[in-house]
């Protein structure tokens, strides 16, 4: 092309081009900067965090996991991350790969804190072999369920609540753990609630006595279902009312702290003293909520 054959509108075309390639170059920049900072934060998130497990494999593995989790749930991350934090963990946390048969149990959560302040959290997982389970299922399954439901679930509620947690009842302290448990595992809980309502037309627990159960009853896995059926029911209620699934963990702090209540004042009380939050009139209201939203799944 001559000089002279240049127009206005060839110039035009190259300056758009041209700002089209810094957009792009700066888009790509801003990608790389997120991922350098997502990479750094998760670096930062993994120190927080002491695995002991005999296999260094393992032991990595979890602690990549519970890191990803953690810095998915901005009160975690926080704690993780912010030392200004209120609820800064001073310790780390532990968890800890035990192979423990006896147990009966695949996972526990003990939390050091002090008032509002979470010190250090210490968990236990522990794969079970059944008869028809080698170690290395048993492993897999504890990864995709218990490590998350004792970390983001146990240990993220104290962080959320600080002491109050520990006066929680155990339906809204486990309801809400188990939403943390793989998508598998909560589909067949709720296979279990569809099935238990078709022969019956009743739920395992009637909801108002929920708050009351202090120890786990026998029917501990019905228990855990209806709990997490419940604690799902109320999250889902309070995003469809208020808004995005961004704000998910704090719906998760006002459904523990709905649960408190259930357990110091009955369940009457506690859909009074949240019937601005929840809309919810009345017991039998709840039910109803509560079946159609098993029903439904
Ligand atoms: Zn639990």
């Amino acid at each position: 092309m001559q000089a002279q054959d240049i127009t206005t509108a060839d110039i035009r075309q190259q300056a758009l081009e041209i700002q089209r390639a810094i957009e792009s170059a700066q888009a790509l920049a801003r990608q790389i900067a997120a991922t350098e900072d997502y990479m750094r934060r998760l670096a930062a998130a993994k120190r927080a965090i002491t695995v002991n497990a005999p296999d260094p494999k393992k032991a990595e593995e979890i602690r990549e996991i519970a890191a990803r989790a953690l810095l998915t749930d901005p009160v975690a991350a926080r704690a993780v991350l912010d030392v200004s934090a209120p609820t800064t963990l001073s310790r780390p946390i532990t968890i800890t790969l035990r192979d423990d048969k006896s147990c009966w149990t695949g996972g526990q959560t003990a939390v050091l804190a002090n008032g509002q302040r979470v010190c250090g959290i210490t968990v236990s997982v522990m794969p079970h072999t059944g008869k028809n389970t080698t170690y290395e299922e048993a492993y897999q399954y504890m990864l995709s369920n218990c490590l998350l439901h004792e970390v983001m679930g146990h240990g993220v509620g104290q962080m959320r609540c600080g002491e109050a947690y520990n006066n929680m009842p155990r339906w809204v302290k486990e309801g809400t753990s188990v939403l943390n448990d793989s998508a598998e595992t909560q589909a067949r809980r709720y296979r279990e609630l569809q099935k238990l309502l078709a022969k019956d037309g009743k739920l395992p627990f009637p909801t108002e006595a929920l708050g009351g159960i202090a120890e786990y009853p026998d029917n501990k896995s019905e228990f855990y279902s209806e709990s997490m059926a419940l604690s799902a029911m109320l999250v889902n209620r309070l995003t469809e009312r208020f808004g995005p699934e961004k704000q998910k963990g704090d719906y998760v702090t006002l459904v523990l702290y709905f649960g408190l209540v259930t357990k110091e004042q009955g369940m009457r009380a506690a859909l009074a003293q949240y019937y601005e939050k929840l809309g919810i009139k009345n017991v039998a209201e709840l039910e109803l909520l509560l079946r159609t939203w098993i029903e439904e799944k």
